[in-house]
């Protein structure tokens, strides 16, 4: 009989708990704030205090919950997201045929946030492309580079690293080609300058040139910012920008680019299905012709970059789970890695489904704190999901050793679902919360192990349909504004989830499946709307209120 261990537990020695809570609870109530909306802060900050242990003043207390209190919003705006504006065009206005292909769908970029660094990173590298092509004397007058960032942007962009991303474009960086040692450099030591080369004129830059602007306001897109060249305080080129999710970027008067026809246009999965079922053949191979029609590219073509992703999130499982156990991640929250030890401890179990369930959460943990770290992660389809896809791509073709070729049309099948979402409902957080990042990529997920074991297409509809039905309503609510909490231990759910949506859609009879995907994406973007915009990447609300950082 093993021998009873004795757990040490911090709030042993607290003698009365609830008087604890009842200290950190401030009662006064200030000014111009609302009494009910007051009081209720205060008591899950207190609570949360006591459980977790962390001595918040009542002073802390009192102005976390006054700056989550004010202003006293009128009921109807409070209740409901801000609006995009109608002229984006990750608003769907119209029903044409889907055009995206995986080699914008599929970006690799630092971490932690597609849409907070790769999306700002590509931003101010377009207008740093932008910029030189003025004319020469206009350049010769420039004085200053400036980049401002609104909304989400702003509210949680110091947890991303946005500013860090921000400058590396301005200097010329490229997010598939930055060295994450660069980016790790300006957040160890961020007084560094760097000249930027315009014409004659080389501008110098530092991070003091980013600048936090409004968290609210009446912009296009939750993800707002421009950039600026000036020449004193006149504005020579001048671009307000979109980081519209997943790493896609748009800007004001932008017009998508011109693409050839798909050989099997479709804007649903049931489309899409009907186009691999009457030709008797794979979504995979369905969406492996509309690649080369659209692109013009070759299927080796096509191939070779959906191998350089499948390579990426190999290599990103394998950095992760080489991580030392004791490493801790950059931030206040000071997390600790566990990939390595739980991937040790799993292998260890006697039960192999254990086994297995904690493998791949290992591997996702491994992958998403990559993400965490800044270094080099994939979308799939953003930065804060991007343990998901890769920890099923890793557990198929290095554990299981399946067929390559099998990964390959699993990966393009993914694809077509992260389509779908983003065409018809959202790819942001900073629109639709969690279940648009981690929701989204287990359905991917899910498509990927269907099609990896030539499951027919509707049980790879099926599949997809039930990993998103069962992220519907997640918000996002990062702690602190970092990618790390829930972020990390979300995506082992989200990759554990996608397996199980896979064993329930192959083992159930398929045409009894209730649900279809369309009507589910259907739900993704009507609830999206309608969350509040607090659960929005704010870190507003939820556990990034709750939880009480020592
Ligand atoms: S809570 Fe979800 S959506 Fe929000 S940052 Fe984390 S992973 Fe992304």
């Amino acid at each position: 009989m093993s021998e009873k261990k004795t757990v040490e537990r911090p709030e042993a020695s607290r003698q009365d708990a609830l008087a604890d809570i009842d200290r950190l609870v401030a009662h006064e109530v200030p000014h111009g704030v609302d009494r009910r909306s007051f009081l209720m802060r205060t008591a899950v900050g207190g609570a949360a205090a006591v459980m977790t242990g962390c001595a918040a003043s009542p002073e802390s207390a009192t102005s976390k919950a006054v700056e989550t209190s004010k202003p006293a919003a009128p009921p109807a705006a409070a209740a409901s997201a801000p609006p995009l504006a109608e002229d984006l065009h990750v608003v769907m206005k119209s029903k044409g045929p889907i055009l995206t292909t995986v080699d914008e769908f599929y970006k690799v970029g630092p971490g932690p946030s597609s849409s907070h660094t790769i999306g700002p990173m590509r931003i101010t590298y377009d207008f740093y492309q932008r910029a030189t092509k003025l004319p020469a004397e206009q350049l010769a007058k420039a004085t200053k580079l400036q980049v401002n960032l609104f909304g989400s942007l702003s509210a949680t962009g110091k947890g991303h690293g946005t500013e860090r991303a921000a400058l590396a474009g301005l200097i010329g960086h490229e997010p598939a080609t930055v060295d994450p040692k660069f980016l790790d450099g300006l957040r160890d030591k961020p007084d560094q300058v760097f000249p930027v080369k315009l014409g004659s004129k080389s501008i110098d830059v530092s991070l003091k040139d980013i600048i936090y602007d409004a968290t609210k306001g009446d912009f296009k897109h939750p993800n707002t910012m421009t950039v600026k060249l000036l020449a004193g305080n006149e504005a020579l080129l001048e671009q307000e920008y979109y980081s519209v999710g997943g790493g896609f970027i748009e800007w004001k008067g932008y017009t998508p680019p011109k693409k050839n026809a798909p050989k099997y246009p479709f804007a649903t999965m049931k489309e899409l299905r009907t186009h691999a079922d009457s030709n008797k053949t794979t979504i995979g191979k369905i969406m492996l012709a509309n690649e080369m029609s659209i692109s013009g590219k070759s299927e080796a073509q096509v191939y070779e970059w959906v191998d350089k992703v499948i390579n990426a999130m190999v290599a990103t499982v394998k950095s992760g789970l080489a991580m030392p156990e004791d490493d801790v991640l950059p931030g206040p929250i000071k997390l600790h890695s566990k990939a390595a030890t739980v991937y040790k401890r799993a292998m260890d179990d006697k039960f192999e489904a254990e086994r297995g369930i904690g493998a791949l959460s290992a591997f996702a943990l491994a992958a998403s704190e990559e993400n965490g770290r800044g270094h080099l992660v994939i979308t799939a389809p953003t930065g804060g999901s991007a343990g998901v896809m890769p920890s099923l791509v890793y557990g198929l073709l290095e554990v299981r050793k399946m067929d390559r070729q099998k990964i390959r049309e699993g990966m393009l099948a993914a694809a077509a679902v992260g389509y779908l979402c983003k065409h018809h409902a959202t790819l942001s957080a900073a629109e639709g919360g969690c279940q648009a990042e981690i929701g989204v990529a287990s359905a991917m997920a899910a498509a990927l192990i269907a099609t990896a074991h030539d499951a027919p297409s509707l049980v790879v509809e099926n599949a997809a349909e039930s990993a998103l039905e069962h992220h519907l309503g997640m918000t996002c609510d990062p702690v602190a504004g970092y990618v790390q909490v829930p972020c990390i231990e979300r995506c082992a759910f989200g990759a554990v989830k996608a397996w199980t949506a896979y064993a329930i859609a192959s083992n159930e009879i398929a045409s009894r499946h209730r649900i279809n995907l369309d009507e589910t994406v259907a739900a993704l973007a009507q609830t999206a709307k309608e969350m509040n915009s607090k659960y929005k990447e704010t870190s507003e609300a939820g556990l990034a209120l709750s939880v009480v950082l020592c």
